[in-house]
């Protein structure tokens, strides 16, 4: 590791060797939006030249289809004449530019909406200000404090970058996992290790009654909890809906911490700071939190089944029209990767989440 790069190993090993081992939660808050060298502050990792890929990176539809899907929401709410539109984590704003583009023709439409990005990266924010150009935008840090009118939220990748705790049932009781110095007694040592310890905080009250095999380990995003909590209330006090994209499960057992960099899998404890940190959205826990705050969920579907409800494959048929040779295997290939169930189709899911007075979400099933 150069001296350039290891500014987070060094912050968290500050931060151990004054306050002890870090609790994975902690860990991952560090690496991933320490704010001056967190992982998605300083880099640019989405894209072929990044880290990892999303969806509406793959192809133009994924956004245009998206686009339909608010329009269709925001005529299902008697088409407000101010509503917000709200996206948690745009990444490099390809989403957004691609459902501004596919709604413009809808009148009415852009005059009503006021758009609402919660980005905690300024490197990213700077490339979503060049992909909106033109468009009157509104960036925050945190979902609270959006303004009181109807409102639709997307979310696109956004869950699974949220730190997570882990826990392991070891003897009838649960271990929290920690994050630890290799060698203590080695000042220069940069090397982190798991270590189990007692949980730091009391965060398993809702598990007490269920039955855990020796070893099995849980996972639990308190960052998670809280913004379905704001989100959930907003929408149920203010009508609107929410539309969650990610991969992930129903369930919060096993574990699904994996570090990404270059494309392709890496150990989570080596280059903090310098990899992508994720887990698989526990939609579960979603759908509990959400409907405690009062609102009602969709069914989850997968990424395929939904976007084949929208008509992916009618558009793609249209847009091949105009292609050919490379460029449409390249357009072909896309399709197969956001809907074929070997590919995204299954991995990734959608989760509907609305307000109790308003209607029934296209594409989804309550
Ligand atoms: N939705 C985009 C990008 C997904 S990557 C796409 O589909 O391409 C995750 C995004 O969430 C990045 O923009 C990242 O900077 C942002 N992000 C991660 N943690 C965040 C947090 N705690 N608060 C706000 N934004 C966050």
């Amino acid at each position: 590791m150069n001296n350039k790069d290891d500014k987070i190993a060094k912050i968290l090993k500050k931060n151990i060797l004054r306050h002890g081992a870090l609790s994975l939660a902690d860990y991952m808050h560090i690496c991933l939006t320490h704010p001056k060298y967190g992982y998605y502050i300083k880099n640019e990792p989405i894209g072929v030249k990044g880290d990892f890929t999303t969806s509406p990176e793959i192809s133009q539809m994924f956004g245009e289809l998206i686009g339909l899907w608010i329009v269709q929401v925001w005529m299902d709410h008697q088409k407000p004449e101010k509503f917000s539109l709200v996206e948690l984590g745009p990444g490099k704003g390809t989403l957004m530019a691609d459902i501004l583009r596919a709604t413009r023709m809808i009148t009415g439409f852009h005059n009503a909406l006021e758009l609402f990005l919660i980005e905690i990266s300024p490197s990213l924010k700077n490339i979503q200000k060049k992909a909106l150009k033109g468009f009157p935008v509104k960036w925050k840090t945190e979902i609270n404090g959006l303004p009181n009118q109807p409102t639709i939220i997307i979310a696109n990748e956004f869950f699974d970058a949220l730190p997570i705790s882990q826990f392991q049932r070891k003897s009838d009781k649960w271990m929290e996992v920690m994050v630890n110095l290799k060698n203590l007694s080695e000042p220069d040592s940069n090397e982190f290790c798991f270590q189990l310890m007692n949980p730091s905080k009391e965060i398993l009250v809702n598990f007490e009654n269920e039955v855990f095999e020796e070893g099995c380990m849980i996972e639990i995003s308190k960052t998670m909890q809280n913004i379905i909590f704001h989100l959930s209330k907003h929408i149920q006090k203010n009508s609107g809906a929410a539309l969650i994209i990610d991969y992930g499960k129903e369930g919060n057992v096993g574990n699904t911490l994996q570090a990404v960099r270059k494309h392709k899998y890496s150990n989570p404890l080596s280059s903090p700071g310098q990899q992508d940190l994720t887990s698989f959205v526990d939609f579960k826990a979603i759908r509990t939190h959400a409907e405690e705050s009062g609102v009602i969920v969709s069914q989850l579907a997968n990424q395929g089944d939904f976007l084949k409800n929208l008509g992916i494959e009618q558009r793609a048929k249209i847009l091949s029209k105009g292609l050919s040779g490379n460029d449409l295997v390249l357009h072909q290939t896309a399709l197969e990767r956001l809907i074929n169930k070997n590919l995204m189709g299954n991995l990734f899911k959608v989760l509907g989440l609305r307000g109790t007075k308003s209607p029934p979400l296209i594409g989804l099933q309550t």
